[in-house]
């Protein structure tokens, strides 16, 4: 699959469920209204779906949301995608998650072919963590990344920069990651979906956030070898390794080689887009995937160029309307 750009898309984000047992402030608001279930594809047909993709080039899934692990029985869809990985038809399956529910499920998902997971984690103290998750508890977060761990899952954990949250805790990250032997990477907050706030108050450019670091850690740049839209930098003084991504400051799109699918089958060839192709329909037209196939080609042949986020005064309406809960980040 190579879009109007040249870029071949060989990477799957796939949020299969917009529902999540917590509400970040910087993603969501207190009261959300979610898909009825009904909308929902079944996980059967969330197979077929990737399976597909897969069949198309697609070399790397990623199972987001929402909370992945809230939706009934997603470890089955982990371990039913599993053989793509032992066919050697997909190169990596692997999910981002809030660390809730990890502590009954790290086990499965390694046994089933995951080998590194993201997890966000915004704050190491438990009472920000709460402010900033409104629902979570810390510890059961931690119990979550330690068992991630034990059962031999390469953790990154993800950290977006908030402006007078989070942002006297970095130093701390860092040394906490270096020591656990994860991968730390800071986002940028981005403008998708209406929340309680304002945010223009959180938003908080990387630039600041990398030149506060190096003030206290030697840093020095890697080449980027993931093919994502992290930049990465090596601390010389944990031997670990952080990312910045930057979607407000500086604009990866050029390489970028990914789509994503809703939990509804809605296709969506930019984060930062309205447009998008429905896939439940052509899914569900026909036992055949011909008209599936018809329809994935038709919309990697509409992937847009870039995105337009700006967060200002003047553009305090989000991006795109959708919060990232429904495209998954
Ligand atoms: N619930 C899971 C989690 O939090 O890891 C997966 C879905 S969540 C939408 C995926 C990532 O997107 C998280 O790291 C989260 O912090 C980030 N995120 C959510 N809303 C965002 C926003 N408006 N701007 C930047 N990052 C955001
Ligand atoms: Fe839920 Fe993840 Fe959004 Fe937080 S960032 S509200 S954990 S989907």
């Amino acid at each position: 699959m190579i879009d109007p750009f040249g870029r071949a898309i060989s990477y799957l984000r796939v949020s299969v469920t917009d529902r999540c047992d917590l509400r970040c402030v910087y993603c969501m608001s207190e009261d959300m209204t979610f898909v009825p279930r009904a909308q929902l594809l079944t996980l059967e047909e969330l197979d077929r779906v990737c399976s597909t993709f897969v069949g198309l080039g697609v070399k790397k899934l990623r199972l987001t949301g929402g909370e992945p692990l809230v939706r009934k029985n997603v470890l089955s869809l982990f371990e039913s995608l599993g053989r793509h990985l032992k066919t050697g038809a997909l190169d990596e399956l692997t999910l981002t998650t809030n660390g809730t529910q990890l502590d009954g499920a790290a086990e499965r998902l390694r046994a089933a072919g995951v080998e590194r997971i993201n997890i966000s984690l915004d704050s190491l103290d438990a009472d920000r963590f709460k402010t900033i998750t409104r629902w979570g508890n810390h510890a059961q977060v931690m119990d979550g990344i330690r068992a991630a761990k034990a059962s031999g899952l390469k953790v990154k954990i993800n950290v977006v920069a908030l402006r007078d949250v989070n942002e006297d805790e970095f130093d701390d990250m860092v040394a906490w990651c270096g020591r656990e032997g994860f991968d730390l990477v800071f986002i940028e907050t981005m403008p998708m979906g209406d929340i309680d706030g304002d945010r223009t108050d959180q938003y908080l450019p990387l630039s600041v956030v990398r030149a506060r670091l190096a003030n206290r850690w030697t840093m020095s740049a890697i080449p980027d070898n993931t093919g994502g839209p992290a930049r990465y930098m090596r601390v010389a003084e944990t031997g670990g390794r952080v990312g910045f991504i930057t979607p407000m400051t500086h604009n990866f799109c050029e390489s970028c080689n990914r789509v994503r699918l809703t939990c509804t089958g809605t296709l969506y060839m930019c984060l930062g887009q309205e447009d998008a192709a429905d896939l439940r329909k052509p899914l569900r037209q026909s036992e055949s995937n011909a008209p599936l196939i018809a329809a994935i080609h038709e919309a990697i042949g509409r992937k847009p160029k870039g995105h337009d986020f700006i967060i200002d005064r003047r553009h305090s309406r989000p991006a795109v309307g959708r919060h990232m809960s429904v495209t998954g980040g």
